[in-house]
């Protein structure tokens, strides 16, 4: 697709994107796409799990993240402003990182609106009401006393803690049905009724890119859940036309 000459802006939005070590070809195509895609566009939002797991700011050095870092950073310089929402496997991103990349962390939900249009963002994970053990476990790690215990280890003992439960949570999962892990349609319901029927809700988190008609109060709301990044790259784009999602080749 080509852009040029197309005098309307756009803005994109990705999420659960899980980068990590062990899956290069996703950051080399996730580095494109800041380079290619996103460096036309006004706006991009990072609406969580950028990274497969986040141990802490002090891993900015680590020279797996240093790329990354860099293009992002990039992209911003070049006039893209840049959004991270935190996800569930990145939570602990915080001010450093943001400073190395110039990214504006945005809280959980947020409203924001463009091309005339009131949109809701989230990651998601928060509407997975029906999982309680997981509810249980995200208040836990989103406590400040947790957080500041558990930055106070080294970061290595960090990573290894975070590998055990990642083995933990993929056993789990394993037993957990798959309408336990999607979202609530009561919690978005009165998460959308709080916002006062935003037209658009975009989130991710559940790995099931689709867009629901939601009809609630006389209102009418679609909810676009995002895609993942494995097999293919997934971004959403919203224009003052709508929005249309687009696939992104690894
Ligand atoms: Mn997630």
């Amino acid at each position: 697709m080509n852009n040029i000459g197309n005098e309307s802006g756009y803005s994109l939005f990705i999420s659960d994107l899980h980068l990590c070590a062990s899956r290069p070809a996703i950051t080399q195509a996730f580095i494109q796409f800041l380079r290619n895609t996103a460096s036309q566009a006004e706006q991009l939002y990072i609406l969580g799990d950028l990274f497969e797991y986040w141990a802490g700011d002090d891993d900015l050095a680590n020279a797996d993240q240093a790329d990354i870092i860099q293009a992002i950073k990039t992209l911003g310089d070049a006039g893209t402003q840049v959004f991270f929402m935190h996800g569930n496997r990145d939570f602990l991103i915080s001010e450093q990182f943001a400073k190395a990349t110039k990214i504006q962390l945005l809280p959980d939900p947020t409203e924001i609106k463009l091309y005339g249009k009131r949109i809701l963002i989230s990651h998601g994970d928060e509407l997975c009401t029906d999982d309680t053990c997981y509810q249980a476990f995200r208040a836990q790690v989103r406590s400040p006393t947790w957080q500041a215990e558990f930055l106070s280890h080294p970061l290595t003992a960090r990573k290894a803690q975070i590998e055990a439960l990642r083995l933990q949570s993929e056993q789990e999962k394993s037993h957990k049905s798959l309408a336990i892990m999607d979202v609530n349609s009561d919690a978005v319901s009165a998460l959308l009724r709080q916002h006062q029927y935003p037209e658009l809700f975009i989130h991710g988190h559940t790995h099931r890119p689709n867009t629901h008609i939601i009809e609630i109060d006389g209102h009418q709301c679609q909810r676009v859940v995002l895609g993942d990044w494995y097999e293919q790259g997934s971004c959403l784009r919203l224009d003052e036309n709508g929005f249309s999602s687009q696939e992104i080749k690894i």
